[in-house]
C-alpha cells in the first residue's frame, strides 16, 4: 500500500471549520481508515485533499478543486456509471476501497444527505461481475495460530464457498493456502508476519473478530454449533474471524462495533471442513512447475497447461469446479472410482453426453447469481438468467435417465427442478425486463391487481392526450397546432405565433418561445398529474414486488446451490468424458503397488507436438527409484512430469494419456525440477534448490512421489554430486518413495547400480556427424555420453565457437581417466559394479578436495551434514 490511509491530512488541520458534507466525508474516512473513501456526490464519486490527489495520481484523471465556505481544496472525482474499472486499478495498486453512497433521496433531505459506506471492495471479497474472472474462484484466507496449531479458513463471497482446515505443521497449511492461490489474506492483529508467506494482500483485522467466544457466535449463526463442523479452536476463531470480515465489507459493522446482524450474507450456508490428508497435496511448487494451471515458461503457446487441455467444461459453474478437482486430487480409492465410473459412463453414451453438454452450455453462473440475490444486488435480468438455467434442469435430467454408476445417479437425484422458484420469476418477471429496477418494466401484467389498474390508468391518460391534438385541433380551427411533451415542463398545446388569436379562453400560458407559445388546460394538467401519479406509484410498486420476487428466491438459496453444485460436477464429469473420448485417454486402475504406465504420453505436451513417442513407466517397493540420464532436450523432463501428470489426472477422477495405467494413490507430488530462480526473493537458485529438497527430505513418505531434476546443479560439481548422491541414498534408503531422478552427474548411474531398489533409466540419442536426433524413448540403463555442444549448434551458437567448443571436448577426453563404457542397451551400468573414479582435475586443490572426499562417507549423512562437512573441508584444504 503506497502511503497511509486515513482521513485526509490537510483536512485533519481544520476540522473545527468544515461544511457539514465536508465534515461527514471526514468522519466516514475516519471510520474506514484502511480504505480509500469513495463518496457519492450526485453521479460521481469524489475524493478530497491529499486523498484526491493520490487518486488523481493512480487513476489519471483530472484533480479539480472544490470551493465552499471554509475553502478551497483538491477534488477527484469518478463517474459512478463506470465505477467498477477505476476500482479495479485502485485493487491494482494495493488499496481497499469503501464506497460511501447517498442513501437519502437529496430532495427528502433537510440538511446534508445521508451517506453510508454500503461495501468494501478488497481484491479477496469482490462480488462485483466485472472484477472477477467466471473461470476463477476467488478467495480471502483467514489465518489463525495458536502455540501448537495453525488454522486456515477460506472463503469466496461471490459464490459462497467456505472451506477449513487446520495443522500442527506451519507448511502443511501453508500449503493448503497456495492450493487455493487466495487473492488477500487476513490474520490477527499479532501474528508473526506475514507467516505463510501468501502471495497476496495481507493485512491484521481486529482482534475482536478473532476472539474465540465471538467467533463461535458468529460460526453457529451461520452454520450451526462449531463443536460439530469444526476440529480445532484455531479452525473456529479463522472461520468466525472471517464471517466478521466478510461482513465488514458487505457494509456491515466492524466486529470492534456490536455483532450487529446488518452485514449478514444469507447464502452462506455451507462450510467443508476437510483434513489436509484427504487429498493429495501439491504444494506451491509442484503445482507451478508441473504447470497445471500456469504456464512458466513463455515460448510456445501460451496458455498450454493441463488445465486448458481438460477444460472442455460448458459452464462457468463446471471450469471453476474442475479446477478445484485438479488442485485437490483424491486419496481414497472408492471415490476416485466413483469418479471414474461417472466418467467412463459418459464416454459410452455418446448422445447422452452430447445432448447434456449442450444444455450445459445454457446453465448461467448460478452461484453467483445467487449470492447475488441474496445479497439484494440482483436485477430482473438475473432472476431471468437463473430461470433460464432452471429451464434446462429437466431435459438434463431426461438425458440422464439411462445412467447407472452412483454418481450420476446420486447427482441426477440432487437436481432439484425448482418449480416453485421457476414458476414465481415466470409469473412474476417479464421476459425482458429492464436493467434498472426502480423505473418500471419489470414486473409482468397480470401479477399483481394494484399494479395492472395503475398502469391502466396511465395508459388511458397518454390516450387521452394522444387524441388531444387532433380535438384541439378541431375546436380551434389552427391545423398546426400541436401537443408534445418535455421534461421540464411536462404536456403543452403549442401554438405559433401567427394564429395566437384563434387560442380559447381556458388556455393558460407555460412558455413563450421565439415563433410560439406554449399552453396548458386544466384538464390536461389534471389528466397529466394523474399520468404523473400513477407512474410514480407503478414504478415504486413494482420495484416493491420485484424486491418480494427477489426475497422469495433468496429463501431458497440453499436449493439452489445444491443444483449448482449438481450442475457443476455434471460439466465436470462431462467434460473429462470428453477429453477421454477424444484424446484416446484410458480408464486407470486404481490400487496394487505403485505406478506402471504402458505407452504414457504427457498430456500437454502431446497436444503442442507433431507426433508423441510414448513412454512406459514402472515404480514400486521393489524398484522405487530411476535415475535418468541422457542428453540435453531427450526429453528428460517431458517423462518426469508425464508420470505426475497421470498420477494426477488418475487421482482426479479423469482418464489418463496412456495405452493402459495402473496407479496406487499417492500422498503428494513433491517436485524439485528446473531453475526456479528466486533472485527477486533475493535467493540464489542454489538456495532455492536446498530449501525445496529440505522440504521434500522433511515430508515425503513411501507413498510420495518424487520428481528431482538436476539437483546440485547450483554448485561445484564436487558439491553437486556429494548432494546429489546423499540425497538419492537417503531417499532410497530412509524414505522408501517412489522418485524420478533427472542428472546430468553420470556419476550417479553408479549409485543406482549399487542399490537394491534403485535403477537407471537413459534417453539417448542417434549423432550424426553434423547433428543429433532424439528418439524421446526411455529405456533401462545409463547413458554414455553428452550431446552439449551439438545442441548449442542447433540452437544457433556461432560456428568458431562450437569447433573450439569440439576441441576442448576432445582434449578433455582424452584426458578423462573415467570409464564409462558399458552398453545401456543391454543393462548398461546395472551389472557394473566398479569403483567410481572421479575426473581428472587440473586444480591442485580441488584435487586434493575431491581426494579427501572420497573418505567422507556421505551416503549416512543427511545432505545439511554432507554440505556443512564440504564447507569444512574445503577450508581446510584451502
Ligand atoms: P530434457 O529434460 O532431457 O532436457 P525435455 O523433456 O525438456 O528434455 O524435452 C525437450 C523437448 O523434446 C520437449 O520440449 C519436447 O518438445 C520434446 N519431447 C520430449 N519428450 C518427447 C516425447 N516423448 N515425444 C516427442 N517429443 C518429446
Amino acid at each position: 500500500m503506497d502511503a497511509a490511509l486515513g482521513p485526509p491530512e490537510k483536512m485533519a488541520e481544520n476540522e473545527d471549520d468544515l461544511t457539514p458534507m465536508m465534515s461527514q466525508y471526514f468522519e466516514l474516512c475516519r471510520k474506514y481508515d484502511d480504505s480509500l473513501v469513495l463518496f457519492q456526490v450526485g453521479d460521481f464519486y469524489e475524493t478530497f485533499c491529499d486523498a484526491a490527489e493520490r487518486t488523481a495520481r493512480l487513476l489519471e484523471i483530472a484533480l479539480t478543486k472544490r470551493e465552499d465556505s471554509t475553502g478551497t481544496y483538491p477534488m477527484a472525482g469518478i463517474p459512478i456509471d463506470n465505477a467498477e474499472s477505476y476500482i479495479e486499478t485502485l485493487l491494482d495498486a494495493g488499496y481497499r476501497v469503501a464506497v460511501a453512497d447517498q442513501v437519502q433521496d437529496p430532495e427528502d433531505a433537510t440538511g446534508v444527505v445521508e451517506r453510508a459506506v454500503t461495501r468494501i471492495v478488497t481484491p479477496g471479497t469482490l462480488t462485483e461481475d466485472e472484477l472477477l474472472d467466471t473461470e476463477d474462484n476467488n478467495f480471502v484466507a483467514c489465518l489463525t495460530e495458536d502455540p501448537d496449531r495453525y488454522g486456515v479458513a477460506l472463503l469466496d463471497v461471490s459464490t459462497g464457498d467456505f472451506y477449513a482446515t487446520s495443522a500442527r505443521r506451519e507448511e502443511l497449511v501453508a500449503d493448503e493456502v497456495s492450493r487455493f492461490a487466495p487473492a488477500e489474506a487476513i490474520t490477527e492483529p499479532d501474528a508473526t508476519a506475514d507467516p505463510f508467506e501468501a502471495d497476496c494482500m495481507v493485512s491484521p483485522y481486529d482482534a475482536e473478530a478473532f476472539d474465540p467466544d465471538a467467533a463461535a457466535d458468529r460460526v453457529e449463526r451461520y452454520f450451526g454449533s462449531p463443536d460439530a463442523l469444526l476440529a480445532a479452536d484455531v479452525e473456529v476463531r479463522a472461520c468466525g474471524a472471517l464471517l466478521a470480515y466478510a461482513e465488514y465489507t458487505r457494509g456491515g459493522k466492524r466486529a470492534d462495533g456490536h455483532a450487529g446482524e446488518d452485514g449478514h450474507l444469507d447464502y452462506l450456508n455451507h462450510l467443508t471442513r476437510y483434513e489436509p490428508r484427504e487429498y493429495m497435496l501439491l504444494d506451491r511448487v509442484a503445482l507451478a512447475s508441473l504447470e497445471l494451471f500456469e504456464r512458466r515458461t513463455v515460448h510456445g503457446d501460451a496458455d498450454v497447461t493441463l488445465l486448458g487441455v481438460l477444460d472442455e467444461t460448458s459452464s462457468a459453474l463446471g471450469s471453476r469446479t474442475l479446477k478445484d478437482w485438479l488442485r485437490r486430487p483424491l486419496l481414497e480409492p472408492d471415490r476416485i472410482e466413483a469418479r471414474l465410473d461417472a466418467v467412463e459412463e459418459w464416454t459410452h453414451d455418446v448422445q447422452a453426453r452430447e445432448a447434456a453438454r449442450d444444455l450445459l452450455r445454457d446453465v448461467y453462473d448460478i452461484e453467483r447469481l445467487i449470492a447475488r440475490i441474496s445479497r439484494g444486488r440482483a436485477n430482473a435480468r438475473d432472476l431471468r438468467s437463473l430461470k433460464a438455467t432452471l429451464d434446462v434442469v429437466p431435459e438434463l435430467k431426461a438425458a440422464m435417465v439411462d445412467f447407472e454408476s452412483e454418481l450420476l445417479t446420486e447427482l441426477r437425484g440432487n437436481l432439484d427442478e425448482l418449480a416453485d422458484v421457476r414458476d414465481l420469476v415466470e409469473r412474476a418477471i417479464r421476459e425482458d425486463p429492464a436493467r434498472e429496477i426502480t423505473e418500471g418494466d419489470v414486473i409482468k401484467p397480470g401479477y399483481d391487481d394494484e399494479l395492472d389498474e395503475l398502469r391502466a390508468t396511465e395508459r388511458e391518460g397518454k390516450a387521452w392526450i394522444d387524441d388531444l391534438e387532433a380535438k384541439e385541433r378541431e375546436r380551434t380551427g389552427v391545423d398546426s397546432l400541436k401537443v408534445g411533451h418535455n421534461s421540464v415542463h411536462g404536456y403543452y398545446i403549442e401554438v405559433t405565433n401567427p394564429n395566437l388569436d384563434a387560442v380559447p379562453d381556458d388556455y393558460e400560458r407555460r412558455q413563450t418561445l421565439k415563433n410560439s407559445e406554449r399552453f396548458y388546460t386544466p384538464e390536461l394538467k389534471q389528466r397529466e398529474d394523474e399520468i404523473l401519479r400513477a407512474e410514480n406509484r407503478a414504478d415504486d410498486l413494482e420495484h416493491d414486488l420485484f424486491r418480494e420476487v427477489r426475497s422469495s428466491v433468496a429463501a431458497e438459496s440453499e436449493r439452489v446451490q445444491a443444483v449448482a453444485d449438481a450442475l457443476a460436477r455434471l460439466d465436470v464429469l462431462a467434460a473429462l468424458a470428453e477429453v477421454a473420448a477424444t484424446r484416446d485417454y484410458v480408464r486407470p486402475e486404481i490400487g496394487g503397488d505403485g505406478i506402471r504406465i504402458e505407452g504414457g504420453r504427457h498430456p500437454v505436451v502431446e497436444r503442442t507436438q507433431q507426433s508423441f513417442v510414448p513412454n512406459d513407466t514402472r515404480l514400486d517397493a521393489e524398484d522405487s527409484f530411476a535415475v535418468i540420464t541422457g542428453p540435453n532436450m531427450s526429453g528428460k523432463s517431458t517423462y518426469m512430469r508425464q508420470v505426475a501428470l497421470v498420477t494426477v489426472l488418475a487421482q482426479t477422477g479423469s482418464f489418463v494419456p496412456a495405452a493402459s495405467a495402473r496407479i496406487d494413490p499417492v500422498d503428494r507430488v513433491f517436485t524439485r525440477v528446473g531453475a526456479s530462480d528466486d533472485i527477486a526473493g533475493g535467493r540464489s537458485t542454489f538456495m532455492v534448490e536446498m530449501t525445496e529438497l529440505a522440504s521434500i527430505l522433511e515430508s515425503a513418505t513411501d507413498e510420495s512421489l518424487v520428481l528431482l531434476d538436476e539437483v546440485g546443479r547450483g554448485t561445484s560439481t564436487t558439491d553437486g554430486l556429494a548432494i546429489a548422491r546423499a540425497v538419492t541414498e537417503h531417499v532410497h534408503d530412509e524414505v522408501g518413495a517412489l522418485t524420478l531422478f533427472a542428472t546430468h552427474h553420470h556419476e550417479l548411474t553408479r549409485t543406482a547400480a549399487d542399490l537394491p531398489r534403485a535403477f537407471n533409466l537413459h534417453f539417448s540419442a542417434d549423432q550424426t556427424d553434423e547433428e543429433v536426433v532424439f528418439d524421446h524413448d526411455v529405456r533401462r540403463g545409463a547413458a554414455t555420453a553428452s550431446y552439449g555442444v551439438q545442441v548449442a549448434r542447433e540452437a544457433g551458437v556461432p560456428d568458431e565457437i562450437v569447433e573450439r567448443a569440439r576441441e576442448l571436448l576432445s582434449e578433455a577426453e582424452s584426458a578423462d581417466v573415467e570409464v564409462e563404457e558399458s552398453d545401456p542397451e543391454t543393462g548398461g551400468v546395472e551389472d557394473d559394479n566398479s569403483e567410481p573414479t572421479p575426473k581428472a582435475i587440473a586444480d591442485g586443490a580441488e584435487d586434493e578436495l575431491a581426494a579427501r572426499l572420497r573418505e567422507v562417507d556421505v551416503a549416512t549423512m543427511t545432505p545439511l551434514e554432507a554440505m556443512n562437512e564440504l564447507a569444512e573441508l574445503k577450508r581446510e584444504v584451502e
